[in-house]
């Protein structure tokens, strides 16, 4: 750990965990029942949504349902919880923060916790990418990752290249600009594509041993025909998540970024899914020792606590935006820099630094490729694969996504299938117990599914 990543002020010692404040009795069939009818859940409908569980509390691996039973969270709460729940370090980040100021805007002011975060980010990030946005999600982070590769090109006087170059099989967002650069034709975005500015599409990488150089040829040729049309390349390191858990070759990004250097565009990373070592590395583009120019973080960021991104870009980046018309990037959150979120995402930074976290995911990976390796075997999987703390096991047809879940749940698991598709993410903090569990509530999710009508689970979910 570089010493620039350190506070001057040491960690406070946090408190010891409270016992858990006692939720308020609630009717539980009352709020099923409200919920039903009320609330969205994602990608669900309103009309004729799937059952929903209650959950009433929940603390490290383990999340408690309104019947009293404990489940292992194998989905990290899509991603994002790597240590656990209710960490007592930061709970007392939270508690701490809220102590002094929960929130203040962030044009004209600013304040330590986004300081101490940005510190601890451009140190951890490749060498260059020295410059720090801050914005709430995931899909916000693209959108104005986005908005950065289109002004520097306007500020080297070439804003006619306002195209992207992405990848089939992605996956980027829900909003407008991210959702231009999903997969065109898989998952939801069909139903948009009117609306969308339209960008160009170099086939889905291939897996990890498979023809690089086909796929290099023909993504090279797509870039070389339209290089003045195209502004920047989008890409998820590694690992294409909610597009399909397809994990690929990363001689690819070496491509890719071959194909930016060569025709003055920008390579945007978008690690909201494999930052802070999901993948077995600290960032996914570190597989292929590859430095992008502008890069995505956000999920993991604050350990699941709350919803924060950040969009970190290089020097050539930031004047390039200043050199166009406005001078300045055209975007500013109201929540920019949200003190909590900061702080708390600090505190997920310093657990990551002071753990062995290589050696947990690790032990994770180890724990996945024993448990769910063997379900390769099984009639109905097409395919098992395991990168860092990443298992997918991949079907033969579209799983019965409550059939799974059911089954993963009687087996003391919550996984969220999607499409032909169940996989886990495990929080970092899994024991080795806990992700032999996971191994097994996978194998009875996909027992279940591959003994299921077909057709009941669809579309988009991560
Ligand atoms: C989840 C995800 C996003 C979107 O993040 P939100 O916080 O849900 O908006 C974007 N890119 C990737 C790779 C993701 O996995």
């Amino acid at each position: 750990m570089p010493d620039r990543m350190r506070d001057p002020t040491p960690a406070p010692t946090p408190a010891p965990t409270p016992a858990p404040t006692p939720a308020p009795t609630p009717d539980l069939a009352d709020l099923v029942e409200y919920d039903r009818a009320h609330l969205w859940h994602p990608y669900t409908s309103m009309t004729t949504p799937g059952p929903v569980r209650v959950v009433t509390d929940a603390r490290g691996v383990r999340l408690r349902l309104g019947d009293g039973r404990e489940v292992i969270d194998a989905m990290s709460s899509w991603w994002s919880a790597i240590h656990g729940y209710r960490h007592p370090v930061m709970d007392a980040a939270v508690r701490d923060q809220v102590g002094r100021m929960a929130h203040v805007m962030f044009g004209g002011l600013t304040h330590e916790p986004a300081v101490s975060l940005a510190r601890r980010l451009v140190a951890l990030a490749p060498a260059g990418l020295d410059h720090v946005f801050f914005a709430d999600s995931g899909s916000v982070a693209m959108e104005v990752a986005l908005k950065m590769v289109l002004q520097t090109q306007r500020g080297r006087g070439a804003g006619h290249r306002t195209r992207f170059l992405s990848l089939r099989g992605g996956y980027h967002g829900d909003t407008f600009g991210a959702m231009s650069v999903c997969d065109p034709v898989g998952g939801m975005h069909t139903m948009f594509t009117d609306v969308l500015p339209q960008q160009l599409f170099a086939p889905r990488p291939p897996a990890p041993g498979g023809d690089v150089a086909g796929w290099a040829a023909i993504t090279e040729a797509l870039a070389d025909e339209h290089a003045d049309t195209l502004a920047g390349v989008t890409v998820e390191p590694v690992l294409q998540g909610a597009g399909g858990m397809h994990v690929y070759d990363p001689e690819c990004l070496r491509v890719l970024r071959r194909i930016c250097d060569r025709h003055d565009l920008l390579l945007v990373a978008d690690e909201i899914a494999t930052g802070f070592g999901r993948t077995g590395t600290m960032f996914g583009c570190a597989h292929a020792d590859v430095v992008p120019d502008v890069m995505c973080v956000g999920k993991a960021l604050t350990g699941g606590y709350l919803t924060l991104s950040a969009v970190l870009a290089n020097g050539r980046v930031a004047a390039g935006i200043s050199a166009s018309e406005s001078g300045v990037l055209m975007h500013g959150p109201t929540y920019m820099g949200n003190p909590l979120a900061c702080a708390v995402a600090c505190a997920s930074l310093d657990l990551l630094a002071d753990t062995d976290w290589s050696a947990r995911v690790g032990a994770v990976s180890r724990g996945l490729e024993a448990g769910l390796r063997p379900l390769a075997d099984r009639p109905g999987v097409r395919e098992v694969r395991v990168l860092g703390a990443v298992g997918v096991v991949q079907l033969d047809q579209p799983v019965d996504v409550e059939a799974a879940t059911a089954a993963a749940l009687a087996a003391g698991v919550w996984v969220r299938p999607f499409r032909d598709l169940v996989y886990t993410m495990p929080p970092y903090v899994a024991d080795d117990e806990d992700v032999a569990a996971i191994g097994a509530g996978v194998g009875a999710a996909v027992g279940a599914a591959v003994g299921a009508a077909v057709g009941a689970g669809t579309g988009q979910d991560r």
